[in-house]
């Protein structure tokens, strides 16, 4: 196997994955197909929906065709691209138990032609106790060990599962057990539930659990994960591959899957999606077919936009505005935003994986921007690397110009002539950052950045923190705060009363005018 990384963005990543002569871009999604029951022809699945990889159950096969001499599975399925196959764990998560071993499924699935194939192993549900859980992490352990000699060799892919459910110890202990074993990707099991009960802060801590402490040079599943609302998300968070029969199972139901979360098909008077089902279409075209008919229709719409979501999550990537994506998906469903705030717990994994510079500029939306891997590097790099120039004894915290970069503001620069004592560190002050210096000011990200107005509480609090930080931990002898008045301005300056005298304040909507000027200019007089 072979697995190379395209392009990153957060722990996001477009890959290459090649297996038996075919070769897959991930991240991918993958429609799971019931050998018996086929929503959508496997052969349009490809040609019409633009899928690479399909999933299928090899147990439910072997019930079928055990005894049919040379079973191949993409002459079965009349596809040519990749396969993966499920074990029959699944299986067990439902009905408890299958009829058949291990060493006899592993068979199965390499006489079968399978692309990429997974051990037989017992998934963690959910709602069991922890001694449960437990015995599901030390079982898959123990026949991911006992499947490794009937696996070497072939030239399938072979999946290790994790598990562990909510118990986050146990999925770093399964994560980091496994990893060591030569797998060639890894998945995460039983998600599924969570998701369906839209439990998604439990999700993130489980992915990224699962996603730190795996070996990140292999790819990695989310099994069951197929709504297109979390796939930005998850994506985002370092998976490769997604499975789900989402499209066809919620068709059943007439629900219409969007990128913000699903809808009742009966409660849509337009149909918000450009795909070739809906395109010229209205709902009342679909309403009077048979519910067949109108089932399939739906299932394919479903796949459709699940398929064009992950080219909207490569694009993302290739521009480096995979957050950008995750935020707008997330304020679909409440659930989805307070998994963004779960996601947010984990921020230092994205600031030492997050790329910087792709050549444009960030945008912040709201407090949830915070997170926003720039953010924090450049609070970082301020706090431990960027120490207060030699001889620079008077800080001039300056409220922020109206253009950037802000160093090269005319008001600036003709305040900057009047002080011209070369004790004076001059910094700007402005959300989300907190303290630029000038002479960083024209450096990415500080220069090319747009911030939504007007700013949140948590963005004003978070900005007046980070800076007060800054202060406290390089005093200078003297400090200078020129301010406006607005919310983010006056916050600070309440914020700094014990290192701000009353007599260092200078109140200026504009550096540049005239009374600025010549005050600053005395003040500076005073100081000594
Ligand atoms: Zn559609």
């Amino acid at each position: 196997m072979t697995f190379e990384l395209r392009d990153r963005d957060l722990l996001g990543r477009i890959g290459k994955l090649k297996v038996r002569g075919k070769t897959l871009e991930t991240p991918a999604f993958m429609p799971v197909v019931n050998p018996m029951i086929q929503t959508i022809a496997p052969r349009r699945l490809k040609e019409e929906f633009g899928c690479d990889i399909l999933i299928t159950n090899s147990y439910i096969i072997r019930n079928h065709f055990r005894d049919v001499p040379g079973m191949e599975l993409h002459k079965l399925l009349d596809y040519d691209a990749i396969i993966m196959t499920d074990s029959g764990a699944y299986q067990i998560l439902v009905y408890g138990e299958v009829e058949v071993t291990q060493p006899e499924i592993i068979d199965w699935q390499k006489q079968i032609g399978s692309d990429i194939s997974v051990i037989l192993d017992i998934p963690t549900g959910w709602d069991i106790p922890r001694e449960e859980v437990e015995y599901t992490v030390a079982k898959t352990l123990e026949r991911a060990t006992e499947a490794l000699p009937l696996i070497e060799g072939s030239d399938n892919l072979w999946v290790g599962p994790i598990q562990g459910g909510k118990y986050l110890d146990l999925v770093e202990k399964s994560a980091k057990a496994i990893g060591k074993m030569p797998f060639d990707i890894h998945a995460l099991g039983s998600p599924t539930e969570v998701m369906e009960r839209y439990n998604y802060p439990t999700l993130v801590d489980m992915a990224m659990t699962a996603k730190i402490h795996a070996p990140i040079e292999r790819p990695i599943h989310l099994f069951g994960a197929g709504h297109p609302n979390i796939m930005a998300m998850s994506v985002a968070m370092g998976y490769d591959l997604f499975d789900s029969a989402a499209y066809a199972l919620f068709a059943k139901d007439d629900r219409y899957l969007t990128v913000n979360g699903t809808v009742k098909f009966q409660n849509l008077q337009y149909l918000p999606c450009s795909c070739p089902i809906c395109r010229n279409k209205s709902p009342e075209d679909f309403r009077v077919l048979p519910k067949g008919e109108r089932q399939k229709l739906i299932a394919e719409h479903n796949l459709h936009v699940t398929m064009a979501e992950m080219e909207i999550i490569k694009q993302a990537i290739v521009e480096g505005n995979l957050w950008d994506l995750v935020e707008i998906r997330a304020k679909g469903h409440a659930q989805m935003s307070a998994a963004l705030k779960t996601l947010s717990n984990y921020r230092k994994y994205f600031e030492e994986n997050s790329v910087g510079f792709k050549g444009k500029g960030l945008f912040y939306y709201d407090y949830n921007s915070l997170h926003k891997p720039e953010v924090g590097n450049h609070q970082k790099q301020l706090i431990n690397n960027y120490k207060r120039p030699v001889g620079k004894e008077i800080l001039v915290l300056m409220s922020e110009p109206k253009n950037r970069p802000y160093s090269g503001n005319q008001g600036f620069k003709k305040l900057k002539k009047r002080g011209t004592d070369p004790r004076v560190h001059y910094c700007f002050f402005a959300a989300p950052y907190g303290i630029i210096p000038a002479n960083l000011a024209e450096t990415y990200p500080l220069s090319q950045f747009e911030m939504a107005r007007p700013l949140d509480y948590e963005t004003i609090q978070h900005t007046v923190k980070s800076t007060v930080e800054y202060i406290e931990k390089y005093p200078h002898k003297h400090l200078v705060a020129i301010l406006k008045d607005t919310p983010l301005d006056n916050t600070l300056k309440v914020a700094l009363k014990d290192h701000l005298k009353e007599g260092n304040f200078i109140s200026s909507e504009e550096l540049g005018d005239k009374d600025t000027m010549e005050s600053f200019e005395v003040l500076l007089q005073t100081l000594n």
